[in-house]
C-alpha cells in the first residue's frame, strides 16, 4: 500500500468514526417533500464550487423545492455563463437580500468546503443558523461538528462527482438533464485537470459518458471556461513568468510572490491568476510549487505537489490553510515578504520529503 492510500484508508476509517454528521443517505427519503434550501459553497468559488452548486439546483427545482443559491463572494465571470448561473446571490454585494433567504432556509446544503471559515464573512451567519447543514464534500479533515448530514470522501475527484453520485444514488437518475449535466461536467473536468489527475478514477468516466448520453455538448464548455479571457491576463502572466518566480532547485520547489501592485498594474480581476501556479509546476524536476498573492485584506496562497509530498498539511502547518494531498491553498495576515521567509523556512524543514 503506498503513502496516498494509507492516507486514504484512515480517511475511510475517519468517515466510519464520526460522531456528528449523519450520513447523507439519511437525506434521501426527505427529498420528496419541498423546502426552503440554501446552497452554498467556498468563497471565490471555482467551477467545482459554482457547478456543484447549480448542478444540485438544478436536480432539487425539478422535486419542487424553492432553491437559492449564495456565493459568499463574488466569482470569476468565467462560471457566469452556467445555466441560472445570473440567479447566483452574492453575499458580499447583496447581504441583505441573501440574509433573507439564510433566515428563512429550511435545509443549508455546504458543497466543495468542509470548515465554515471557508464561507469568509457568511461563516457566523452559518454558525448561528438553526437550519438542518447538509454537507458534500472532497476536501480533508472536515469540520463535522459544524454539519448535521454529510458525505466526505477526499477519494472523490470532485463535489460535482459526489453531486451526480448524490442524484443517482437517491434514485433520480432520470431528472439528470443538460443543466444538471453541464455544470457538474464544469466541476469534475476541471478539478481532474481535464481527466489528468490521480483522482480520475473509472467512475469518474462512466459519469462523463452517461452525461454524454443526456446530450451533452463537453467541447463548448471548454471553450466557455478556457477562452474567454482577456489579453491582459496574459500580459500578467508574462511579467509574473519573468520578474516573480523564483526556483529552488536544490528544493524542487518553485514559488510566484505576487505584490498587490502587480494586480493593480495589470487590472486583474478575480479568476484572471486560476491556473497560474501550473506553470512552475510544469518545470522539470519542481515537486512542489507555491503562489502567493497579495490580496491587500490578506496573503492568499496555493500549493501544487507532484507525487508524495502533502500540501494539505504543509498548507495547514504554516499558512493557516488546508485542502488535498496534492492542491491546497492558505491565507496570512503578515505582510508578503514575511509570507515569503516563512514559505523558505518551511521548505528548508521540509528538505528531505521535498528531495527524496
Ligand atoms: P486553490 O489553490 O485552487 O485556491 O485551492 C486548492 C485547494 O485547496 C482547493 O481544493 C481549495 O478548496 C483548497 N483551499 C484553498 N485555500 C484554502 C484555505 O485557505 N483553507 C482551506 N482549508 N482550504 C483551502
Ligand atoms: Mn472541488
Amino acid at each position: 500500500m503506498n503513502r496516498n492510500q494509507t492516507i486514504q484508508q484512515f480517511n475511510n476509517l475517519s468517515i466510519l468514526l464520526q460522531p456528528f454528521m449523519k450520513p447523507i443517505s439519511e437525506i434521501f427519503p426527505l427529498l420528496d417533500k419541498p423546502r426552503k434550501v440554501v446552497i452554498t459553497f467556498h468563497q471565490k468559488p471555482d467551477a467545482d464550487a459554482m457547478g456543484s452548486g447549480l448542478g444540485l439546483y438544478h436536480f432539487l427545482i425539478q422535486l419542487g423545492h424553492s432553491v437559492t443559491v449564495i456565493s459568499p463572494t463574488n466569482w470569476p465571470a468565467f462560471l457566469s455563463w452556467m445555466p441560472a448561473g445570473k440567479k447566483v446571490i452574492d453575499f458580499e454585494m447583496q447581504t441583505e437580500k441573501a440574509n433573507t433567504f439564510l433566515k428563512d432556509a429550511e435545509w443549508i446544503f455546504c458543497l466543495d468546503f468542509n470548515v465554515l471559515n471557508r464561507a469568509k464573512k457568511m461563516e457566523p451567519v452559518l454558525a448561528s443558523s438553526s437550519a438542518v447543514k447538509i454537507l458534500i464534500d472532497h476536501h480533508e479533515q472536515p469540520q463535522v461538528e459544524a454539519f448535521d448530514y454529510g458525505i466526505s470522501d477526499a477519494a472523490k475527484s470532485s463535489t460535482s462527482e459526489m453531486v451526480f453520485d448524490f442524484i443517482v444514488e437517491s434514485g433520480n437518475s432520470e431528472k439528470i438533464n443538460t443543466d444538471v449535466a453541464e455544470c457538474l461536467y464544469a466541476g469534475v473536468m476541471t478539478d481532474t485537470g481535464s481527466f489528468r489527475f490521480n483522482s480520475t478514477s473509472a467512475s469518474v468516466h462512466r459519469m462523463i459518458a452517461e452525461l454524454k448520453d443526456k446530450g451533452l455538448q463537453h467541447s463548448q464548455i471548454h471553450e466557455n471556461l478556457f477562452d474567454n479571457f482577456l489579453e491582459g491576463r496574459f500580459r500578467f502572466f508574462g511579467n509574473i513568468l519573468l520578474n516573480r518566480m523564483e526556483v529552488f532547485y536544490e528544493y524542487n520547489t518553485a514559488l510566484i510572490a505576487i505584490p498587490q501592485s502587480d494586480l493593480i498594474k495589470y487590472n486583474v480581476k478575480t479568476g484572471d491568476t486560476e491556473g497560474l501556479v501550473n506553470f512552475p509546476l510544469s518545470i522539470k524536476g519542481i515537486k512542489l510549487a507555491a503562489v502567493v498573492i497579495d490580496r491587500g485584506d490578506e496573503r492568499k496562497s496555493s500549493f501544487r505537489s507532484k507525487g508524495g509530498f502533502d500540501v494539505n498539511t504543509f498548507a495547514r502547518k504554516y499558512f493557516n490553510g488546508g485542502g488535498h494531498f496534492n492542491a491546497a491553498g492558505g491565507k496570512n495576515l503578515e505582510t508578503l515578504d514575511e509570507v515569503i521567509k516563512k514559505f523558505k523556512e518551511a521548505i528548508k524543514e521540509n528538505k528531505e520529503q521535498l528531495t527524496s
